[in-house]
């Protein structure tokens, strides 16, 4: 995977230098509000440093950088009253994960049933899958 770039868009909302809807800032991660909610409640939470994705993260982030991540992930889906109907969480890796934006970000959705874990997923009728790679 490509090395961290500082120009993209989740380092330029850390920076200020784009506008986000916070929910939750830590000394570790930051929790704003997704642009385009793929559920009544959509919230991404990222860390502060620069890391790619899940792989580099967990790779090469300090071991408070990763429990502040997570500490994070919790305290935003209390926050966001998540807890008692219940949420989902997601991190997308790279091209079969479809991620968009190559700094590691967490997505937590919830408000509504969320149905199955990979909804429309195209699912062979024998139940084989073909690898791509
Ligand atoms: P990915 O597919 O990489 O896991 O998800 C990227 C997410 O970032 C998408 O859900 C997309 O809607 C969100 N996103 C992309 N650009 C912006 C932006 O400028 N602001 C916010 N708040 N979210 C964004």
């Amino acid at each position: 995977m490509a090395d961290y770039d500082n120009n993209n868009i989740f380092a330029k909302i850390l920076r200020g230098e784009l506008p986000s809807k916070k929910v939750l800032e830590t000394e570790y991660a930051f929790a704003f509000h997704d642009i385009n909610p793929q559920a009544p409640t959509h919230v991404l939470v990222i860390p502060k440093g620069p890391y790619v994705s899940m792989d580099d993260f967990t790779a090469n982030a300090s071991a408070e950088e990763i429990a502040g991540l997570w500490r994070a992930v919790g305290d935003t889906a209390r926050t966001l009253g998540l807890v008692e109907g219940g949420y989902r969480i997601m991190a997308n890796h790279g091209h079969h994960a479809h991620q968009e934006v190559f700094h590691l970000h967490v997505h937590i959705l919830g408000g509504r049933p969320l149905g199955p874990m990979l909804e429309g997923g195209d699912v062979p009728p024998d139940g084989t899958w073909e690898r791509t790679s």
